[in-house]
């Protein structure tokens, strides 16, 4: 099989997809009752299916294709680097150009105090490496009690153990024993839905200082780090109030713990400045990077390790006992370095700062005027609107939770437009390239569709 002009017709696609693809995250019974949607082809925000229907891409992949689709210059260089070096590993004293140069590039797009990445395959990896980074850096400071990582109920960190573990869903935990031991979770800062009546600002300090009383509960001696997402994304694109995230930095100050950004979605430009920790203006102790670092085009994840961590281990000398077969991969490390220079030189993440998500917020957040939305809220490029039965009272649905939302998306797909639900709660993450007759388009169709939804729900 190559390419679409060859395809067998989708019913086959479907069938033979059944009988032997045993897919991430999904509804078997759903997928043998209706088959798969198979998408063949894509160019700038848009898909297309086997079956020839085009969608506006609200999703970018899985939070991931920043700069599009279609981009000849990465897949040139990826072609070009296939042919010069296909494979080489980074173990044992050995290393190779475009490693070299995707590290060093990294370095200079990180904010000042970090200068150092180990890579990974993916962003699971990637917080699997931070987990092992953070007990190592602890122990090589004499102190390897401290092994505790403290992380938020419904973040999302992967789905490997530690990444699963790390993640606080619960639906996850609850299928293989988890979490791995010394991994703990505290509630997380959605105000939409938990804030009751405190104002966002309120409730932002009492979900941050929530921190500390779980240090104080585990002993300070115990606790190695805290890692959350700047925006937290498989969440429901939970957008934190601004009293959140420089209180969480007082408290890993004060109280001697790293700090972990994972910027596996927030980083390389999504939320208008290089990494979410930015935005926010936090300063990390280590950032898991994955999706925009190659906007998707090949698998590629990493771990930024500020000076201090790396430091904490390189002045020992020694080996981090750790490692992938595919860590720092010369293909996707020379499709990743192209897919930063395509966002340097084209101004994309200032674009977004000063056009895109000004732009997103102000049509995005006019659906919140509908009837069925209790909030429309963006930052960046995502954004996200709550399907709700009583938007004064910020109400769930009667019905079981996610009902409403999965009729809305499969309203989006029949309309032309990926959309994600995440219970009652519809997220989109676009491309960053995004032009605002293509958010006209988007906003317009979620419009749509939230009418089509209304009007079956009644
Ligand atoms: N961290 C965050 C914040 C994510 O959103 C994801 C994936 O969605 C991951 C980690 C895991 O990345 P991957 O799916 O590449 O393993």
């Amino acid at each position: 099989m190559t390419f679409m002009a060859n395809l067998p017709p989708t019913a086959e696609l479907q069938q033979k997809d059944a009988a032997h693809h045993l897919h991430p995250f999904t509804d078997t019974a759903d997928l043998n009752a209706k088959g798969a949607r198979v998408i063949s082809r894509a160019e700038g925000v848009y898909l297309w299916d086997t079956e020839g229907n085009k969608m506006l891409d609200g999703m970018a992949g899985l939070w991931c294709v920043n700069v599009g689709y279609g981009r000849h210059e990465i897949i040139d260089a990826a072609t070009r680097q296939m042919q010069q070096l296909p494979y080489y590993n980074t173990f044992f004293q050995t290393s190779h150009p475009p490693v070299i140069a995707l590290a060093e590039k990294l370095a200079q797009l990180a904010p000042d105090h970090i200068n150092h990445v180990f890579f990974a395959g993916s962003g699971s990896e990637a917080n699997d490496t931070v987990v092992r980074m953070v007990r190592h850096y602890w122990a090589s400071q004499g102190k390897p009690d401290k092994k505790v990582i403290i992380s938020r109920k419904n973040g999302y960190h992967g789905s490997t153990m530690a990444g699963a573990s790390l993640g606080g869903m619960s639906f996850m935990h609850a299928q293989g024993g988890l979490p791995i031991p010394d991994i703990t979770h505290i509630d997380q800062p959605h105000w939409y839905k938990e804030g009751g009546d405190m104002s966002p600002e309120e409730f932002g300090l009492a979900r941050a200082r929530a921190l500390e009383e779980e240090i104080d509960r585990l002993g300070e001696d115990k606790v190695a780090a805290f890692i959350a997402e700047p925006i937290q994304g498989a969440g429901g694109v939970v957008i934190p109030p601004e009293t959140y995230w420089p209180e969480i930095q007082r408290i890993c100050d004060e109280r001697e713990i790293l700090l972990i950004a994972d910027e596996v979605i927030c980083g390389f430009g999504r939320t208008g400045q290089w990494f979410g920790s930015q935005t926010y203006n936090i300063k990390p102790d280590l950032m898991p990077i994955a999706k925009g670092l190659s906007s998707g085009y090949l698998p590629i994840g990493g771990v930024l390790v500020s000076d201090r961590v790396a430091e904490g281990f390189i002045a020992d000398g020694g080996e981090f006992a750790h490692g992938y077969t595919y860590s720092g991969h010369p293909v996707a490390c020379a499709a990743a370095l192209t897919n930063l220079e395509i966002l340097e030189q084209e101004n994309i993440v200032s674009d977004v700062a000063s056009r895109a998500a000004p732009y997103l917020a102000e049509k995005w957040g006019q659906l919140g005027d509908h009837p069925l939305i209790g909030q429309a809220r963006s930052k960046g490029l995502v954004g996200a609107i709550e399907l709700t039965p009583d938007k004064a009272a910020r109400a769930p649905f009667a019905v079981e939770a996610g009902t409403a939302g999965l009729i809305c998306r499969e309203h989006c797909f029949a309309t032309g437009l990926v959309m994600r639900h995440v219970g009652d709660t519809m997220i989109i993450s676009p491309p960053l390239v995004i032009s605002n007759e293509e958010i006209d388009e988007l906003v317009e169709k979620a419009g749509r569709c939230l009418d089509l939804t209304l009007a079956d729900l009644k």
